[in-house]
């Protein structure tokens, strides 16, 4: 196998194997733009690595050859010589995980060749200041030292020559910080610093690869949802230095605004540093625009880069670049990270500027990002004045109290509690704390610090970089520029759109984007929900899908129907069940004789009667499939133990015999017993009733000039038997109502698909069903044996942690195993029946990537929630293109 690629030879698709940053390297080298040279080690040594313990046996001599082939053409040597070669050995897997993965700089640099570097640069700053960092570097990530021990010394040497950054410190003070850092690797590992650079490599480089099973990155792996087993690539690649002066430093840039998505030029510049300190959000950076006073040449330059690079990968690219003494060198691109908003706003940009087409705008943006665009926001009428201003970098509106480590913000979180995690600047170690807050806000760092590109990447809202606040970790608490102080557990509100903090709690009002679905807001009111409604034009009129909603009640139908639902896909019956009419279902399931049993369904039927009349006229002409009642009885009635202990003490006797029914329908497993169709079939008159409610009710609209289009379904089918004694029970009762009004109905009787047995002879069941609507919560549950209203809470955690599955199968379909009975089920009903309707309804059906797998298997529709519609609409389209 071949591990080793130089940059010439990969190129962008090859991303599996080069990761991410190797394939772009190689793919800009391609492009003639200026990439130091070097080589990408494979995902494939990586996994090789990490399963085995060490490197593939021809790691080494391939390696030897690219760093050979890299030094020939360089005319220099890795840490040798007059004129020492130094490397950076890169993390970089297919998918981006910022900062997660280790990275170590300006290997290749030892006693000795610190002072060939030295006289080359003709800067012994720079040297001892580029030693001093591998050191660094590779002490805290290849040797495992504690990055404090570093910083201390750091702070220390500061304050010891009196001046605020290292920039300050000279190279007699670096020098002596070098000898510092030496002791402190003695010290922590027993062993030297290791003066051989190849050994510096080839133990970076392991490094690198382990880091992909830290703790960190594993935790970041499960929170985006990225595989565990896929490794990172290295990639080797020669030094070029930022640090070498006022005419040297480093950057990272946008081609749009990655917040906002409006185009225009966005990054931040930091003079005389090296890569790291961009991106930890150490030291504050400039504004890029300044580059172009400091570096006109080089700011030209990149601009020319950057629409290149647009016009090459079509899409939004986020760049790391250095300059040399005035000459600029790429060291990253990538397709960037975007807010929600922006990426509606630049899927519609390139459309228009046709870049890319109708369908591929589509794929750009997705159900997820619109999903979070449908969050509230901060009034701005009733907002107090800010108490700091900062960097919008990640939109939305969080309120919470604040806290000022991950810990505290995980345990507060855990308890139920709202955070806001507040931090000087956020490291990879807070992960698991930006994971649990509501919003992160920092006091330094700009647009690309770590904050603002993991909150980013989560959706999730952040401030960054908000200078008045003097926050205080230790003490828990940040004054603000006026002397106010905020302490833990201090309630906070920070917008992101705008970069603003406010103390207490900002009321927040609805989005415009769901105000537009609503129909209260215009398609081009602004620029963000025009994007919107072009794109979701675009989706339906891609999508094969139809989309209907989980509706109850005329409201939600109404709802449903504003935000794009083609009709009721499930109206479950049982809340009107509930509430007043509890009491009505107690005498129903309490009555002796036939004549208590018809009393109560007698005064139970105008009831359903007038709920429906309201569900058809919300849903008028269009179709609203009604299922009949499910959950089994006892949940109509009180709870045993209460009611025994009520009965023990005041001998009520209505109580009593309450209590003896409630003992009766106790069942060790409500959810495998008497529900569904199993109580259809033993409590005589319950479905007729509500049969009789649905075509009494369709026969009221008609005549009142409507078009109702009732369906109505049977749930927890297993055998077509039982679908067969109510559906001739339920045709007579509409044939007598049809007889009475003097109409014809024509009222389609399906079933649920919810059970295995149900999808293992779908072809038998089909023959007396005129629709399927797969339950994908029931057959989640059965086909799994995981009770739905348990394993969640229980041991869930555990499976995610463990990598059992990546994502609970209740809120994404599992399509190998409940998939492949959908699968089967549809080809065997339409065998059976080539008309037959085909939908779901379990909650899969609003979430996106399920959606895209009912696609793939052909259902007709899917049915959701009312918020969800739009989403579903979404990403039938994007499943279409
Ligand atoms: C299902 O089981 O998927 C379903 C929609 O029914 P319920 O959630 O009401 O059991
Ligand atoms: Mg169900």
């Amino acid at each position: 196998a071949k591990y080793v690629y130089d940059f010439t030879e990969g190129n962008k698709d090859l991303k599996d194997l080069l990761g991410g940053k190797g394939a772009n390297l190689a793919e800009m080298t391609r492009l003639g733009l200026p990439v130091p040279p070097g080589f990408t080690i494979t995902t494939d040594a990586c996994r090789a690595y990490l399963l085995t313990g060490s490197e593939p046996a021809t790691l080494h001599d391939e390696v030897s050859a690219h760093l050979d082939a890299l030094e020939r053409r360089m005319g220099r040597r890795l840490g040798r010589g007059d004129d020492p070669l130094l490397v950076s050995v890169r993390s970089g897997a297919k998918f981006s995980m910022p900062g997660m993965m280790d990275t170590v700089l300006n290997i290749g640099l030892s006693d000795e060749s610190v002072s060939a570097l030295a006289a080359q640069a003709g800067d012994e700053r720079f040297a001892w200041d580029s030693y001093r960092r591998l050191i660094q570097m590779f002490g805290r990530t290849v040797l495992g030292i504690q990055g404090d021990r570093f910083e201390e010394r750091i702070d220390a040497a500061r304050a010891a020559a009196g001046v605020a950054t290292d920039v300050e410190l000279t190279a007699d003070q670096l020098k002596d910080l070098v000898r510092d850092f030496k002791e402190i690797v003695v010290a922590a590992t027993g062993r030297a610093f290791p003066q051989d650079p190849r050994e510096q490599m080839d133990l970076a480089i392991r490094a690198v690869f382990a880091s992909w099973n830290g703790e960190r990155a594993g935790l970041y792996r499960r929170q985006e949802r990225i595989p565990h087993d896929l490794g990172t690539a290295v990639s080797v690649c020669a030094m070029v230095f930022g640090n070498l002066g006022p005419d040297s430093g480093t950057g990272v840039a946008f081609t749009r605004d990655p917040a906002s998505g409006h185009q225009g030029v966005y990054g931040d510049y930091l003079p005389n540093a090296q890569g790291e300190d961009v991106v930890a959000g150490i030291r504050n950076t400039v504004p890029l625009a300044e580059l172009e006073r400091l570096d006109p040449a080089s700011y030209a330059e990149l601009l020319r880069i950057m629409e290149v690079l647009e016009n090459h990968y079509l899409d939004l690219c986020d760049i790391e670049f250095t300059i040399e003494r005035g000459r600029l060198w790429m060291l990253q691109t990538r397709v960037g990270k975007r807010t929600a908003a922006a990426a509606f706003r630049i899927a519609v940009q390139l459309l228009d500027q046709g870049l890319i087409d109708e369908r591929e705008a589509l794929r750009r943006v997705s159900g997820g990002q619109l999903a979070q665009l449908m969050f509230p926001r901060f009034t701005t009428e009733s907002a107090p004045e800010p108490i700091a201003t900062g960097i919008a970098a990640s939109p939305g509106a969080a309120v919470g109290a604040a806290v000022f480590d991950s810990a505290t913000a995980v345990a507060r979180a855990a308890a139920g509690e709202r955070v806001i995690l507040v931090r000087r600047e956020t490291n990879p170690d807070d992960l698991d704390g930006m994971i649990a807050a509501q919003g992160i806000l920092t006091s330094r760092g700009g647009k690309t610090s770590h904050a603002a590109v993991v909150a980013r990447g989560m959706g999730k809202t952040c401030v960054c970089g908000a200078e008045e606040l003097t926050v205080d970790v230790a003490a828990r608490r940040l004054t603000t520029a006026d002397g106010t102080v905020v302490t833990e557990g201090d309630v906070i509100s920070i917008d992101g759109s705008v970069g603003r903090v406010y103390a207490g709690e900002v009321a927040v009002v609805p989005s415009s984007v769901v105000e537009y679905f609503e129909g209260t807001a215009a398609p081009d009111s602004d620029d963000l929900v025009s994007a919107v409604h072009r794109l979701m034009t675009l989706a339906d009129r891609e999508r094969h899908l139809g989309v209907r909603a989980n509706a109850d009640t005329a409201e939600d139908a109404a709802r449903a129907r504003r935000f794009g639902a083609e009709g009721v896909g499930l109206c479950r019956t049982e809340h009107m069940f509930l509430g007043e009419r509890r009491e009505l279902v107690e005498r129903l399931i309490l009555a002796e004789s036939e004549g208590e049993r018809s009393a109560a369904l007698d005064a139970l039927l105008p009831l359903q009667r007038g709920d429906f009349t309201e569900l058809f006229e919300a849903m008028d002409g269009l179709p609203v499939t009604v299922r009949l009642l499910d959950p089994p009885l006892h949940e109509f009635l009180p709870d045993l133990t209460e009611l025994s202990v009520r009965v023990a003490l005041d001998h009520d006797e209505r109580d009593t015999h309450l209590l003896t029914a409630v003992r009766r329908l106790h069942e060790q497993n409500p959810m495998l017993g008497l529900r569904g169709v199993r109580l259809g079939l033993v409590v005589p008159g319950l479905f007729t009733m509500q049969v009789r409610a649905i075509a009494e009710a369709a026969a009221r609209r008609r005549a009142a000039g409507g078009n109702p289009r009732p369906e109505i379904m049977i749930p927890l089918v297993g055998t077509v038997q039982e679908l067969e004694i109510v559906r001739d029970e339920a045709e007579a009762v509409i044939a007598e109502v049809e007889r009475a009004h003097d109409v014809s109905l024509s009222i389609p009787l399906g079933t649920m698909i919810e059970l295995p047995r149900a999808a293992l002879t779908a072809g038998q069941i089909a023959e007396s069903a005129d629709f399927f609507s797969f339950g994908t919560n029931d057959l989640t549950q059965t086909v799994w044996g995981f009770s739905r209203d348990d394993v969640e809470a229980s041991f869930f955690t555990a499976y995610l942690e463990k990598g059992i599955f990546g994502v609970s199968p209740f809120e994404t379909i599992d399509a190998d195993g409940v998939g492949s009975l959908v699968r089967a089920a549809v080809t065997a009903g339409r065998a059976a029946r080539p008309d037959l309707k085909l939908g779901v309804c379990g909650e899969h059906g609003g979430d996106p990537e399920s959606v895209h797998f009912f696609h793939e298997v052909g259902l007709d529709y899917v049915s959701c929630s009312p918020f969800r519609i739009p989403v579903a609409r979404l990403e039938a389209g994007r499943a279409a293109t």
